[in-house]
């Protein structure tokens, strides 16, 4: 695969790694699809957050996807951005049962990684088609398994580009059903949780069983995406069962064909076009409610431009194309039209998360930092009041922990809490920095311990000081800040008037980092650092913000 970093398409340059007019055939699974006219492929979360500001004023219809294993991509072009995660693909333990995985992580080898350790109940990911984010997204299961059962934490980015932190409660809504179905939010981490340990020769004996099942049932003859439909369980039997006895084995649409040896998967026999498949999908769905009265859901994701008769008798949602009334778009994670439903913004939005997430290692090195520790970012009023109340407080940031050990290391007691405190960088700190998002104008440190003791900084270029600012001294913030003190978390509130020299229209750039004082760094939002020492000061990292 040739990527081209900087590819001139006419006038358009994607502010990440891209390709352009990519055949999806060649990257999905099913072998089918036509030409996208970008497939992305952003590194860090601040890329794939950039990729999203940068796509509103260009307002390219926006698609992801995994490994396709589970994606029917139509035959007509994509004349958007397709996404892929497959560079996120870092995966490291942050404690002896939590492994951290980015989005783009392969679930074989996740399964791997858990045989590497000797941790059970991750055994039936291996040789399940896909990438961990959206085995999530599809609350994939099989021979007993389920993502939901072993995801303890998931990191999601919304359209506008605000990450946050949900919990599997909020994601996970039963058999293949998640709010992400509803809510186009892209998974970029999933912490899982392992605490049983197993044998080497356990895992692996199970691993090697269920590859074999697959085997046996030819999973793998030809190019499917799996199960074509989900189960419906007050049938009392299986969707595969149901169209076996319906006598669909065999059965053809051009190039698509259902298996002989597993009646819900449509193979591609050969040359099948996503008409074909969605065809035969179309005679199965008709054929289960007729002949058995029994409805079943399409679990392949359609994503692209379809006939819309088709999408509507396989009972999948579109939206109307403007320039053919018979042809649907479905799948999309955005399109141009959500622009027209875009209204005033409610004052209750606020306080809003823009950013919520765990530190991880600066490094992606397993257990590089004592886990438990979570910063956020909320905006409490909108722009149009904060320019109007410049002095209120605009902006607040909290840390959380669970962690004794991530701030156990404390200025002296004769600091009062709540107190400026100069050289805290040898104790245990959470810092917020933050820049002009293009970078210039130099940006602001702020460091803060547990008890509240503070210190902040400017710079104007990475570690010099901003002349009248070489002394540490809390004169020139201490009118600014308004300290946040709750159950289990501390913080600061900031107004508008301090961030407006950052400010660039609605955007703003922003890191969280944690340091222990005894070397150790975590990073919120992360990025992959390079392998010495962990330094912050790198503006041109930051994770692009934009204000509501
Ligand atoms: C041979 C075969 C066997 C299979 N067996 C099983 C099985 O036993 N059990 C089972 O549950 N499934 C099975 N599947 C289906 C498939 O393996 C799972 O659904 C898998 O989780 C899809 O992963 P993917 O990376 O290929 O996702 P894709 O197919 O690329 O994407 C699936 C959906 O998720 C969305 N998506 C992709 N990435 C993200 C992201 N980061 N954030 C938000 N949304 C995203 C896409 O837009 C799409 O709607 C099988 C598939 C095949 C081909």
């Amino acid at each position: 695969m040739t990527i081209k970093s900087l590819y001139v398409m006419p006038e358009l340059f994607l502010p990440c790694t891209y390709e352009c007019d990519v055949s999806l055939a060649s990257r999905s699974y099913y072998g089918i699809g036509g030409t996208a006219r970008f497939l992305a492929h952003p590194g860090t979360p601040a890329e794939l957050a950039d990729l999203l500001i940068w796509n509103r004023e260009y307002q390219l219809p926006l698609a992801i996807m995994g490994k396709g294993s589970n994606i029917l991509f139509s035959d007509s072009l994509f004349p958007g951005i397709v996404i892929s995660l497959d560079r996120m693909e870092r995966m490291f333990w942050i404690s002896d049962d939590e492994l951290f995985c980015e989005a783009g992580a392969d679930n074989t080898l996740i399964a791997e990684e858990l045989l590497r350790c000797d941790r059970g109940g991750g055994e039936w990911l291996y040789r399940l088609p896909g990438q961990i984010g959206s085995t999530v997204r599809m609350n994939a299961r099989c021979f007993g398994g389920e993502i939901s059962a072993i995801t303890s934490g998931i990191q999601t980015m919304t359209i506008e580009g605000h990450l946050l932190w949900k919990t599997p409660d909020e994601v996970f809504h039963g058999y293949k059903q998640t709010s992400l179905m509803e809510n186009p939010e892209i998974v970029i981490a999933v912490l899982l949780r392992f605490p049983e340990t197993r044998t080497k020769k356990d895992i692996k004996l199970q691993m090697e069983g269920f590859e074999e099942e697959r085997n046996k049932k030819h999973h793998f003859d030809f190019p499917s995406c799996g199960s074509t439909f989900k189960n419906n369980y007050a049938a009392g039997r299986s969707s595969g069962t149901i169209f076996e006895e319906l006598g669909f084995k065999g059965r053809r649409e051009g190039g698509a064909m259902v298996s002989e040896h597993h009646a819900n998967f449509i193979f591609n026999k050969g040359g099948a076009t996503a008409s074909d498949v969605l065809r035969l999908a179309a005679e199965m769905k008709t054929a289960a409610q007729k002949e058995a009265d029994i409805q079943l859901d399409l679990e392949v994701q359609c994503i692209g431009l379809f006939d819309e008769k088709l999408l509507v008798s396989c009972g999948v949602n579109s939206v109307a194309d403007d320039q053919d009334s018979s042809k649907g778009w479905a799948g999309l994670l955005w399109s141009p039209k959500e622009l027209s439903k875009k209204s005033e913004i409610p004052e209750h939005l606020f306080p809003q998360v823009l950013i919520r997430g765990s530190f991880v290692g600066y490094k992606g090195t397993d257990r590089e930092i004592p886990p438990g520790g979570f910063a956020a970012v909320e905006q409490l009023l909108s722009m149009r009041d904060a320019i109007t109340a410049p002095d209120a407080p605009f902006l607040r940031w909290t840390t959380r922990n669970s962690n004794s050990a991530l701030f156990s290391l404390k200025p002296a007691s004769v600091t009062p809490p709540g107190t400026f405190t100069d050289e805290l960088w040898q104790y245990g700190v959470s810092e917020l920095f933050i820049a002009h998002p293009d970078f210039s104008g130099g940006y602001l440190e702020f460091e803060m311990t547990l008890e509240g003791n503070w210190v902040a900084l400017r710079f104007d270029a990475p570690r010099k000081r901003t002349l009248g600012y070489a002394i540490l001294s809390e004169e020139p913030w201490k009118e600014y800040i308004t300290m946040v003190k709750s159950e289990g978390g501390f913080g600061m509130e900031l107004p508008y008037r301090l961030l407006e020299p950052f400010i660039q229209g609605e955007s703003i750039a922003m890191q969280c980092c944690v340091s222990t004082g005894r070397g150790e760094y975590g990073l919120f939002p992360w990025w992959q650092g390079p392998s010495g020492p962990a330094d912050f000061h790198q503006p041109d990292h930051f994770y692009p913000i934009t204000f509501l």
